[in-house]
């Protein structure tokens, strides 16, 4: 059996894109928790946020990670995922976690050039580079928490999806 693998980290650093090329490789499913929660429940996240407030948004973030956790798959989770010590001490139970660590810098750079289309609402409505410095200090520590592995999602993301793969054949020996 293949046990799940939960991929987290902040906005940016590479969850949809690599967790996508991950899943192609290791014949998995690609499951984005954010994705598959808007398409549960027909809204968006930020329609979610305005009707019910990030807590509720975050009980069905929690309701959202239970019910996609399956072997065999590679699971994308959003960023905030790991402020729950209970999503963080699911993820390292059911499955392998994987953190996709990034510089501010190179976070900003990526979120500037793709800007996400209404996914979330801005955390704090300040310059992209501050926000990022200000919510990787907060959850830095967490995502090193529930996580397994940190891998650098710096590079590029052939190499990320590699240095993946062996810490995988580390979990899996
Ligand atoms: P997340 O799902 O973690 O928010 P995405 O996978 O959506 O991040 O990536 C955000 C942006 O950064 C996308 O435009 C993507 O093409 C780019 N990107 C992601 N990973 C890398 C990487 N390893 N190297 C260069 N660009 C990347
Ligand atoms: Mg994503």
């Amino acid at each position: 059996m293949t046990l799940p693998i939960f991929l987290v980290g902040a906005r940016g650093c590479g969850k949809t894109t690599v967790g996508l090329a991950l899943a192609l490789a290791q014949g998995c499913e690609f499951i984005d928790t954010d994705h598959w929660l808007q398409e549960e429940v027909k809204q968006s996240i930020a329609t979610i946020v305005d009707n019910e407030g990030w807590d509720g948004f975050r009980a069905k973030e929690t309701a959202a990670l239970e019910a996609v956790t399956a072997p065999a798959r590679v699971i994308a989770t959003g960023g905030g995922i790991v402020l729950s010590e209970y999503n963080r001490r699911f993820m390292r139970e059911k499955g392998v976690v994987i953190y996709l660590c990034a510089p501010v810098s190179v976070l900003a750079d990526r979120l500037e050039a793709f800007p996400e289309e209404g996914q979330r609402p801005t955390l704090t409505g300040k310059p992209i580079s501050e926000e990022v410095s200000e919510v990787l200090a907060l959850r830095d520590a967490l995502y090193r928490e529930a996580a397994h592995y940190v891998v650098d999602a710096a590079l590029p993301p052939e190499q990320v999806v590699t240095d993946i793969e062996a810490a995988l054949q580390l979990a899996r020996a």
